[in-house]
């Protein structure tokens, strides 16, 4: 990957003169089967561009209660598309069908026009769940029929592409737009491409350049994600595996784990181990290991720079830890 950054062809990217931008722009479009794609710094600007790009202030948008775009980015919703955030229950991250149809609306003079639908794929803070596709395309259905548009947060899509087997472009069939993270388990240093269609993208690039996520050689960074769309796609199986033992060692030393474990993410309670999350995390990073506590749980991921070594020094780490306490 270093050497692909390094030998990139390479332009003015806000002029739309980047070549290896245009080629990975061209290439993931075509992956998601959408008309056109455009390079974004970030998975976080790209929710930013998507929200703002599909929505005008005072209207609500839908997402899980759970959602990375209300719990982690700072509250752009609000504060960038002037938008309310409808926020679904349901387990795993996924909302049905049922529960958007009660507030997904036209609106009138009272109520907020509902104008988007939020689905993120896989689920990050549920779990690294993937949503099942029958209940996917339905909820979509019922966005579409209330003349909502749907957008996915695909930060880890292809996560749920391998462990399904159902391709990108079948995920991104029923919703208009969709984007993919580079800087997750694929490795790549920055980027994001957010695709939908030739008109849409083409509106979405006024707030890339109102949000200052137009570049110049961007085609650097362009190499570095059409390196991990070559060769790190096929290789999130191994993550999902190294995961599954990781799950399997944990329990093992008596930490309650979320299952199933459906990729590459694995949340657990440590206190049944008698440790608890904050004390865990802290004494893992003094033996080289990183996993985050989030509130009462903690988070472990698996990605390219785990390798079965790494899962068996956690593990040991771990077994330390509880043996200690
Ligand atoms: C990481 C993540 C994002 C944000 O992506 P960045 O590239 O870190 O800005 C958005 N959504 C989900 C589900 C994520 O996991």
């Amino acid at each position: 990957m270093r050497a692909a950054i390094a030998e990139a062809d390479v332009g003015d990217e806000q002029i739309r003169e980047d070549p290896t931008v245009n080629r990975l722009c061209e290439a993931v479009a075509e992956r998601l089967g959408k008309e056109a794609a455009v390079f974004l710094p970030s998975g976080t600007m790209c929710n930013a561009v998507a929200i703002a790009n599909h929505t005008r202030p005072g209207e609500a948008i839908a997402a899980h209660r759970h959602a990375h775009i209300i719990r982690f980015e700072s509250g752009g919703p609000a504060a960038l598309a002037g938008v309310l955030v409808e926020q679904l229950e349901g387990d795993r991250g996924h909302f049905s069908a049922d529960d958007l149809r009660h507030v997904a609306t036209r609106g009138n003079a009272y109520i907020p026009r509902m104008s988007l639908v939020s689905l993120e794929q896989t689920h990050n803070l549920a779990g690294g769940t993937v949503w099942p596709l029958d209940q996917w395309d339905e909820v979509c259905l019922v966005a579409h029929e209330r003349g909502a548009a749907v957008h996915v947060d695909g930060a880890r899509l292809f996560n749920a592409v391998i462990a399904t087997g159902t391709d990108a472009a079948r995920w991104a069939t029923p919703v208009d737009t969709v984007w993919v993270d580079f800087t997750k388990g694929l490795g790549a240093p920055l980027g994001a491409v957010l695709s939908g269609p030739a008109d849409w993208i083409e509106a979405a690039w006024r707030w890339k350049h109102r949000l200052g996520g137009a570049l110049r050689q961007a085609g650097m960074m362009a190499a570095g994600c059409l390196y991990a769309l070559e060769h790190h796609v096929d290789r999130l199986a191994d993550d999902h595996a190294r995961a599954q033992r990781l799950a399997d060692g944990l329990e093992a030393v008596g930490m309650a784990v979320e299952r199933p474990v459906e990729t590459n993410i694995v949340f657990f309670d440590p206190v049944p181990a008698g440790v608890g999350p904050g004390d865990l995390c802290e004494r893992l990073a003094e033996e080289g290991v990183g996993m985050g506590a989030l509130g009462p749980r903690v988070r472990a991921v698996t990605n390219l720079n785990v390798d079965d070594e790494g899962i068996d020094q956690a593990l040991d780490a771990v077994a330390k830890v509880v043996a200690g306490v």
